[in-house]
């Protein structure tokens, strides 16, 4: 069974943003509207979660941010319940919450909370895995993310 990540990172780029509070700085800074938004980053059942399939979920896995906007320039700051995301994985995560708020890539910034129940991606080394003639498994949490 081959991990997942697709279904996830759809739900981040389909991420809603919710104006809820708008914020106008004194002085001479253009006004600044800040948005909040929230996404579901939940595995999908069956998904390889430190080699074994997800049996169930206790309670969703949510990606959640801001979005700051001073009239010319977006910039987000998210946070992700996963355990951590890695090179091509948190390059995805950033261009889709980017595409989806009208952000810069440059300007999104986005961390993982790094709870241990929780996925830990990372995208490249899973495609330079896939290339080899057989790939090892993952086994375990504590050999492949030792903190
Ligand atoms: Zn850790």
């Amino acid at each position: 069974m081959r991990r997942t990540i697709f279904p996830a990172i759809c739900l981040v780029g389909a991420l809603l943003l919710l104006p809820d509070l708008r914020a106008t700085l004194a002085g001479d800074a253009a006004p600044l509207c800040l948005s909040t938004f929230q996404s579901d980053v939940t595995l999908p059942l069956g998904d390889l979660l430190y080699a074994e399939p997800l049996k169930t979920v206790e309670h969703p896995l949510l990606a959640k941010g801001v979005v700051l906007d001073d009239g010319g320039k977006r910039y987000v700051l998210c946070a992700v319940d996963w355990c951590t995301m890695r090179n091509a994985a948190h390059a995805t995560f950033q261009t889709k919450i980017a595409e989806a708020a009208g952000a810069e890539p440059s300007h999104v910034a986005v961390q993982c909370v790094h709870q241990h129940t929780a996925p830990s991606f990372d995208a490249s080394a899973e495609r330079l895995l896939q290339q080899q003639e057989n790939p090892p498994q993952l086994s375990a949490p504590a050999k492949t993310h030792p903190c």
